[in-house]
């Protein structure tokens, strides 16, 4: 039974199942599980009041990420439970979804606990969409694109409708999680390398640790309704995915320099774009359309830094592991 259009799915009835993927997307879900609480903010709070730890440059790159992940989270969350659920009916999908909006709520939860723990002006934080361009332009993007699958009178019935959703997804799932998140990954889990701000660090990695699933399931999602509406994927529409994603690119450098116009110590602003690169290559590859840029990884400490099965003091901090023994692999 096709994973979206059809009359015959009971999204009741999650056995037998289709999809093994979905199911197993959402037990790695569960291995992952985490709250923002279990991360200790005592060390950022000292350094962010100290006027010697933290250079002007860094604040405000932490502010403008913690701004463009605030509203981004919400954004993801809606188009979960407002669009990609409506539409995908098939139940082990479904289940998946449930745990992803799940942890956008996570994530969501993660920003107001620094935004507390900080004793950030919220209005600041969450204006920060509005009033900063490169916020903006790329919220922008994604929301454009986006925009039609909202409309109640939607369906995906018909090869435009089926384009228009993996559009959809290619928005979110490609491009918001898989595009616009990594420059703030990158520029966050730099400074945390030299520990800067390693509480907001370390809640980071958790949630990149969580987007690499939400992207693998969304790319898993796009390739499944390829093979099941092969009419869909012309050569037009190909072409037209892979110059979203390079505008896309565009837009994230863009934010990467505005960001972090003199880079950070040991890396400069220009490695966040050549950053960019890479990782949209990967993104294309996994959708199964060529690459566009051929870089080399700037960064190959990113890959690492995903790998979170680490091994904590018990006696400094919490124990935040809650992994089963299951063997993740990370994009
Ligand atoms: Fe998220
Ligand atoms: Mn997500």
């Amino acid at each position: 039974m096709p994973i979206i259009n059809s009359s015959k799915t009971d999204p009741n009835k999650i056995l037998p199942m289709t999809y093994l993927w979905a199911r197993q997307h959402y037990k790695d879900g569960i291995a992952n599980n985490w709250t923002p609480e279990e991360v200790s903010m005592q060390k950022d709070v000292e350094q962010w009041k100290s006027p010697q730890v933290l250079s002007d440059e860094e604040r405000r790159l932490i502010l403008w990420n913690l701004g463009f992940f605030s509203t981004a989270e919400s954004l993801t969350a809606n188009n979960i439970v407002l669009a990609v659920y409506n539409h995908v009916t098939n139940p082990e999908s479904r289940q998946y979804l449930l745990r992803q909006a799940f942890e956008e709520a996570v994530h969501t939860d993660t920003f107001i606990y620094c935004c507390d723990t900080l004793g950030l002006d919220p209005d600041e934080i969450y204006n920060m969409y509005q009033t900063i361009p490169s916020i903006r332009e790329k919220d922008e993007f994604v929301v454009d694109l986006t925009r039609s699958v909202l409309d109640p009178g939607f369906n995906t019935e018909g090869l435009e409708n089926v384009q228009q959703f993996v559009r959809d997804l290619v928005g979110f799932y490609v491009i918001m999680e898989g595009i616009f998140f990594y420059a703030g990954f990158a520029m966050m889990l730099a400074l945390k390398r030299q520990n800067k701000m390693v509480g907001i660090g370390e809640q980071f990695e958790y949630i990149m640790r969580d987007e690499s699933l939400h992207l693998a399931f969304g790319c898993d999602l796009i390739n499944t309704i390829k093979v099941e509406n092969p009419e869909i994927w012309t050569q037009a529409f190909q072409d037209e995915i892979v110059e979203l994603i390079t505008r896309s690119v565009a837009l994230e450098q863009r934010y990467a320099h505005d960001a972090c116009p003199n880079g950070l110590l040991g890396i400069n602003a220009d490695q966040f774009s050549e950053y960019v690169e890479y990782i949209a290559d990967r993104r294309l590859e996994r959708i199964g359309l060529p690459r566009v840029y051929g870089r080399q990884n700037p960064f190959p400490w990113m890959s690492q830094s995903t790998d979170l099965a680490k091994e904590k003091n018990f006696f400094e901090t919490r124990v935040t592991e809650y992994r089963t023994g299951a063997s993740l692999t990370w994009d």
